[in-house]
């Protein structure tokens, strides 16, 4: 049985009328830009994720860049990101004109933490992003009073968390100025093409992430600044609101194909599942391998066996070359540089079906000791005749 790394059709299938009338009644009304579409989606999220404000944009990059833009952030300003990420999260600090500064991240969690965060600090540091990987959430408390002391901005990517909780509270409203989402497919809550958004407390930041979207204006033929087109497509949010209602329930389900997982990886050999917390979300189920070779070796031979996995980074962000102008030669951030190679995720998603997960176990169990004979018994060595 083959496993597919994600499969979207098992959650859009049932929905393929809902969708259908949403495309049916934009094409009646002819409203693709903006409109009751948007703003009852905006309103939506929001409340889901106990912020006073949502502004809907073209996508989770796009949510970043504008987030930083609309609070001030610019050139000569640092911004502090994790190493480990998806390179968005740096390529937006860029795209605000400011200069991404990397830090470390936790060697179990592979997230950052205040104590990354402060290594990282110089006097022109102005803002952090913590990015909330694999649907962990991170310890938000010590990062959010150490930003506090240092007057820097906290910005969340929160790309990978829908739904995820800290401490009881939902991921997006814990004592950030906003907080940044893709509704990219593959996420927890996914449109059927790019889409993203911003969610925050502070009505003005709200106000001016709403011109920065569009071309900078506050009325029709007024330009105060420039902006861009990086509206949420009604479309999308039309089909973004039939799928929300869902999302608890498909969250609820990957925590279930997560623990059958855990059960069975638990203890073997060779890997270690990475460590989520209880409230997370799972968007991703991350294993770390002992080395890189080993990783690439088992990433091979699953998918020989008709496997999907993903790779949750194959390469630290200062070391892609769009990034070299940095400098952050080797040895930059070791913890980063030392998880890079050593990360596979395995096939998770809404829907993923019990046979699915035992499969993916048992091949994966299999390809491991394949790899590794010694940590097979050895061959017993024949009794001796018992002697009479
Ligand atoms: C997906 C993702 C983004 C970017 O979202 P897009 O909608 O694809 O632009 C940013 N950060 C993280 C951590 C992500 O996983």
């Amino acid at each position: 049985m083959s496993v597919p790394f994600v499969d979207l059709n098992v959650i859009h299938r049932p929905l393929a009328a809902e969708f259908q009338a949403v495309l049916d009644r934009a094409v009646a009304d002819s409203a693709f830009i903006g409109g009751a579409a948007v703003a009852g989606f905006e309103a939506a999220w929001a409340g889901y994720c106990g912020a006073a404000h949502c502004v809907g944009v073209s996508s989770g990059t796009d949510a970043l860049a504008l987030a930083l833009r609309a609070a001030g952030v610019g050139p000569g300003e640092e911004v502090v990101v994790p190493a480990n990420s998806f390179v968005a999260t740096a390529e937006a600090v860029v795209m605000a004109g400011a200069r991404p500064a990397f830090c470390d991240v936790d060697p179990d969690t592979h997230l950052m933490t205040a104590e990354t965060l402060r290594a990282a600090l110089t006097s022109r540091t102005r803002a952090v992003i913590p990015v909330h990987l694999f649907g962990q959430a991170v310890n938000m408390g010590p990062i959010v009073a150490l930003a506090n002391n240092y007057g820097l901005l906290v910005i969340e990517d929160a790309c990978q968390a829908h739904g995820a909780r800290y401490c009881g509270r939902r991921v997006g409203s814990l004592g950030s100025l906003a907080a940044c989402w893709s509704f990219y497919p593959a996420k927890n809550l996914g449109a059927l093409g790019d889409a993203g958004a911003v969610t925050t407390r502070d009505p003005e930041l709200a106000a001016r992430l709403r011109r920065l979207r569009d071309h900078g204006s506050p009325a029709k033929y007024v330009h105060t600044e420039v902006g861009g087109t990086f509206r949420l497509d009604a479309l999308q949010a039309g089909f973004l609101s039939v799928k929300l209602p869902h999302l608890d329930g498909w969250n609820a389900a990957r925590a279930r194909a997560a623990v059958r997982y855990d059960r069975q990886l638990e203890g073997v050999p060779g890997i270690t599942p990475v460590l989520t917390d209880g409230g997370s979300n799972r968007h991703l189920y991350v294993v770390r391998f002992r080395d890189s070779a080993e990783c690439a070796r088992v990433e091979a031979e699953l998918k020989r066996r008709g496997i999907g996995t993903g790779r949750h980074y194959p390469l630290p962000i200062h070391f892609q070359p769009a990034f070299a102008y940095l400098g952050c030669g080797p040895g930059s951030f070791p913890a980063a540089e030392n998880l890079a190679g050593r990360m596979l995720s395995l096939p998770m998603f809404a829907g993923i079906t019990d046979a699915q997960v035992d499969e993916v176990c048992r091949a994966l169990v299999e390809v491991l000791h394949d790899g590794d004979p010694e940590e097979l018994d050895p061959p017993r060595p024949a009794e001796p005749e018992a002697k009479s």
